[in-house]
């Protein structure tokens, strides 16, 4: 965990305040010869997202949502992506590490809702096993956990297939 926006003292003493809420929000630009992996899920399509992860477009929002609830800064602070241990890494292992640093604190997830914008393909199939991947990464209940999938019309980047954006919120309670 990243030492500035790591003191454990002061989380166990802002714990009086009960519920914390934090926003994510993230982008991957889709390209030909990479896997379509969204919210854990392996996903059959043409292109795939370009990261230097495994670009979880998803994912990636509710880590930044959890971090942001916990005033712990965002996913580039603590996962670096100059940093070779971070090259295709799985995103849901990242997910679970965050979970940690936040149950470490004190917290426990109140609850996740995410939003994930995709002209293609279509996610409803998929959205069933994200929710399941997702609450077993950060040790939840599935009923914690609300995923959405949208499409914005054809209009802008997402609407052009060039990438997939993600956006989530998360709020966190007293352990
Ligand atoms: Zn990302």
């Amino acid at each position: 965990m990243h030492k500035e926006y790591y003191r454990k003292d002061f989380y166990l003493e802002e714990r009086k305040f009960g519920m914390r809420i934090g926003i994510g929000y993230d982008v991957h630009k889709l390209v030909e010869g990479r896997k379509l992996i969204v919210g854990g899920v392996e996903i059959e399509h043409e292109t795939g997202l370009l990261g230097h992860s495994d670009a979880d477009v998803l994912v990636h929002a509710i880590m930044d949502a959890m971090l942001g609830a916990a005033s712990m800064g965002d996913i580039g602070l603590h996962f670096p992506d100059t940093n070779e241990k971070y090259k295709n890494a799985n995103s849901l292992r990242l997910l679970a590490e965050v979970s940690e640093f936040v149950h470490d604190i004190g917290y426990s997830i109140g609850n996740i809702d995410a939003t994930v914008i995709a002209q293609r393909p279509a996610l409803r199939p998929y959205i069933q096993k994200m929710r399941e991947k997702i609450a077993e990464a950060v040790g939840t209940d599935i009923s914690r956990v609300n995923i959405k999938a949208t499409t914005e019309e054809r209009l802008g980047f997402t609407g052009r297939e060039e990438g997939i954006s993600a956006q989530a919120v998360c709020l966190l309670e007293d352990a």
